[in-house]
């Protein structure tokens, strides 16, 4: 057996100096070399005439050499061509500043060349990208479908081409498939020295495409079974504290306003059967802007009381945790639960506030990140509600779960991750969904504006505050500075004051006091402020329903998540609501992502557009999302091939849990070669 583990300098025709170029490509090893595939192919497999190419042309033709000529009409520039026969007529070959060639090739030589046809001047001539001389039938970068490699520099396309077709020549067939028995034939694809093979020289496209579906089913269920692997180290460990059949939630049902959609029901009952059952709950709640998370956690909070236990809410900024605690209080004070905020600037009673947390006389607790840092002790800290989880970072997670003995966990978040990809990225929390929204929601008409167009919205500010509405004017996060930021907001307040006068403008940024904000918070909640112009401190969670305007400045330099989440402020009342995007998108992405918007108010949709134009990595950030870089999966495409390897995984992880069985050596190999992360990081754990 070729050990494929050994560094490329072994092979012949490379030395020390390509070894180190091949090492910049992430190529150390035959397996790296085996498994650096081609990013296209190009089909150069027919070879006609010359004369039956039209004028601009990739052709691939085949001709014997009967002279050649070279000219140098400038400087720094020298033409050769060959003049090539083929059948009965002849065609030049043209390369520039390749002198070698003339030398190369001498009359009589027969080549296979590749590259685009000029008809313009009377005997065709072909400007050659690829040529090589035909001894047999077959080519290696003509005549057939050809590789193109991702490349850096230094490396030739010829060069990885020849190198990788001798590599396969030589130890190709001894390769070992290291993937369970079975796995490839329920699926009908190729053995891995096979998919080698079809991956880098296909003989067809379809046998290419079997070969490119193998690597992504098997890069996936590598993936997958990383997941498992480190699920099953987590051992799960019964939790202590028991929920009681009590009645506080019935009430709270019984004094909402109005009834559950469906869709809440739904997940309620999936929340309150894990927080019953004996292991703790790790789940994953997502529910687009407005689909009404906060009364579903508001169950889990009052279902925790009654049980005689205490429960926290996490939220990412104190604007949120106040008014996420506004709102709690409203439901759950009145059936007698003594619900407070604990931020990290809560100074008025603060130590009795502590106290009252430690002696458990406080039930449910709301805060920030505070709530995890060690003054904060706990009686008895059953469950944890975390709102919009992609602020928080694994650690804080953690941290949380250190407090109580082991706290039931809800995760609640408005990205909308589409159901396969969410069940990838978090393999190791159950996820529902609230996917309905409450009833008599309007759609938000959604426009884009240029900047020279801005006074249309302040025309529609006016109209709108005139029928007793009231708009937000968002303006981004321009620098990474929030001082630079805040100047921003203040310069477009002030600008927006004079376009408003007679209306209330008020003014909301990150580096305001906190008892600050709350005094604009509660203006614009009052209806005593008109406009609130604000950073994006707003983003997330702000309910005022009476608002009907968003006006969203600069909206090229936002994401898609993020305008989805900003527009999802307003259309919270019975009245038309409007979303005003105003800017000049320059880049294609930008243009599609502001056009999306325009198109489509659900958030799925949103969700999916920007994983294409952005890929998982960017719009989770590849670090808080634990992501590796697939090489070949593309998770937004490949949602099948998801199911099948996550199939799979569980297939084998119940044979053997831990990969520990002999015949699963060489999957275990593989797998902490391509994954060492995840090695890395579940050995710690
Ligand atoms: P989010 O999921 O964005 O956190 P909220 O919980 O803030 O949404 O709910 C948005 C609004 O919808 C709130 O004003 C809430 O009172 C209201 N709401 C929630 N559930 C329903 C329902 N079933 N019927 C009518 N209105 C509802
Ligand atoms: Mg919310």
């Amino acid at each position: 057996m070729a050990d494929l583990n050994k560094p490329v300098q072994f092979l012949k025709g490379v030395g020390p100096r390509r070894a180190k170029q091949l090492e910049r490509m992430g190529i150390f090893t035959l397996w790296d070399l085996l498994y650096h595939f081609p990013r296209e192919y190009q089909d150069r497999s027919i070879i006609r005439p010359v004369h039956t190419f039209a004028h601009g042309d990739i052709a691939t033709v085949k001709g014997t050499v009967l002279a050649s000529q070279e000219t140098k009409p400038r400087r720094g520039l020298i033409i050769t061509k060959l003049v090539l026969q083929e059948g009965g007529g002849t065609f030049y070959a043209v390369w520039f500043n390749q002198p070698y060639i003339r030398k190369q090739y001498p009359p009589g030589k027969k080549l296979l060349i590749t590259g685009k046809v000029d008809r313009g001047f009377g005997v065709p001539q072909v400007h050659v990208t690829d040529h090589e001389v035909l001894e047999g039938d077959e080519g290696l970068h003509s005549g057939r479908i050809v590789p193109i490699y991702p490349l850096s520099e230094n490396i030739s396309q010829r060069f990885l081409r020849t190198l990788l077709k001798t590599t396969l020549d030589q130890i190709g067939s001894q390769v070992q498939e290291f993937l369970p028995d079975g796995l490839l034939d329920r699926y009908n694809l190729p053995c891995l020295p096979e998919a080698l093979q079809e991956i880098h020289f296909p003989h067809n496209t379809s046998s290419c495409e079997r070969a490119r579906k193998r690597f992504i089913l098997e890069e996936l269920f590598l993936f997958q079974l990383g997941l498992g692997l480190q699920r099953n180290r987590n051992i799960k460990k019964a939790k202590k504290h028991k929920y009681m059949k009590e009645s506080l939630t019935g009430m709270l049902l019984k004094n909402l306003p109005f009834r559950l959609t469906p869709a809440q029901q739904r997940v309620w009952q999936e929340i309150e059967s894990d927080l019953v059952g004996p292991y703790p709950m790790n789940r994953l709640l997502q529910g687009d802007v407005g689909a009404g998370k906060t009364v579903v956690a508001a169950l889990a909070l009052c279902k925790a009381a009654g049980s005689g236990l205490q429960s926290a809410l996490m939220a990412p900024t104190e604007l949120l945790a106040e008014q996420h605690a506004k709102s709690i209080m409203g439901l759950l004070t009145p059936l007698g639960i003594r619900v407070a905020l604990l931020t990290g600037s809560t100074r008025r009673g603060r130590k009795q506030l502590l106290e009252g947390v430690a002696g458990g006389e406080i039930q449910v607790v709301i805060g920030t990140h505070a709530l995890i840092q060690g003054e904060v002790e706990f009686k008895n800290l059953a469950l944890v509600v975390v709102d919009e989880q992609h602020r928080f970072g694994v650690r804080q997670r953690a941290a949380l779960q250190d407090k109580g003995i082991t706290p039931d966990v809800l995760v609640m978040t408005a990205t909308p991750i589409p159901r396969t990809l969410a069940l990838t990225l978090y393999g190791d929390l159950d996820v529902s969904v609230i996917d309905q929204m409450p009833p008599g929601r309007q759609s938000i008409k959604t426009h884009l504006l240029s900047l020279a167009q801005a006074g249309k919205a302040v025309g529609l500010i006016k109209q709108q505050a005139d029928q007793g509405r009231q708009a937000y004017v968002v303006c981004p996060l321009v620098e990474e500075s929030e001082k630079i930021d805040t100047q921003a907001a203040i310069e477009l307040y002030e600008r927006l004051k004079k376009a408003l006068s007679g209306y209330t403008v008020g003014l909301l940024h990150g580096r305001m006091k906190s008892t600050d904000k709350e005094t604009v918070m509660d203006g614009f909640r009052r209806g005593d402020i008109d406009v609130l112009v604000s950073t994006t401190v707003i983003e997330v969670g702000v309910d005022v329903p009476n608002a009907t305007v968003m006006v969203i400045w600069d909206a090229q330099r936002f994401g898609l998540a993020q305008l989805h989440q900003l527009r999802g402020r307003v259309g919270r009342g019975s009245h038309q609501s409007y979303c005003i995007m105003v800017g000049d998108p320059v880049t294609r992405e930008a243009k599609e992502r502001l056009a999306a918007m325009c198109r489509t108010q659900d958030g799925f949709a949103l969700a999916e557009e920007d994983l294409k134009l952005r890929g998982p990595g960017e719009f989770f950030g590849t670090r808080q999302s634990g992501l590796p870089d697939f090489k070949m999966a593309n998770l937004v495409r490949d949602s099948r091939e998801i199911e099948q390897a996550k199939r799979e995984a569980e297939r084998l992880l119940k044979e053997d849990p831990y990969l520990l069985q002999p015949q699963n050596k060489l999957l275990f190999e593989q797998f902490a070669r391509r994954f060492p992360d995840f090695i890395k990081y579940s050995d710690v754990s």
